[in-house]
């Protein structure tokens, strides 16, 4: 990305691309939500950080899993209240490089899969090989602030 480009969620941060996006389901100063734009669930929401960071290993103990709390929490409460008859939910992160997008990105899946692909790709031993669950994060973030 040259100098001075937005990444794409930084910019519907930014409200600049309100025709691009599909609908935001929530903002404020610190988090935002809006509707993958492809869905692997019945419902499948992204929940990123106002702030730029690039993905699950920049982020740093306390502070860092605090906000993944909450990134869990608002994507919790979204899927309840538009999918209460999922059979289950899905937190989680695509490690580095298996992420699309370089922005950290909580994503929030109803379950079941729309299909095979939407389970291979969110799975920790598919053939991507790169989804952690939301839990494992907020584990290693705790565990990396006591040892420090
Ligand atoms: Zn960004
Ligand atoms: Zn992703």
């Amino acid at each position: 990305m040259g100098a001075g480009a937005l990444c794409p969620f930084c910019e519907i941060a930014l409200g600049k691309c309100a025709g691009r996006t599909s609908s935001i389901l929530f903002q404020d100063d610190e988090l935002l939500a809006f509707e993958d734009r492809s869905p692997s669930g019945s419902k499948h929401y992204l929940v990123v950080p106002v702030e730029h960071i690039k993905n699950i290993n920049s982020l740093r103990g306390d502070e860092h899993a605090l906000l993944v709390e909450r990134m869990l929490k608002l994507g919790e409460s979204l899927l309840r209240k538009d999918a209460p008859g999922a059979e289950s939910y899905k937190f989680g992160f695509h490690r580095p490089p298996y992420n699309s997008v370089s922005h950290l990105h909580l994503h929030c899946i109803a379950m079941p899969f729309k299909s095979w692909w939407g389970a291979v790709k969110y799975k920790s031993l598919g053939c991507l090989g790169g989804w952690i669950t939301a839990e494992e994060v907020l584990r290693s973030l705790s565990s990396s602030t006591k040892s420090s």
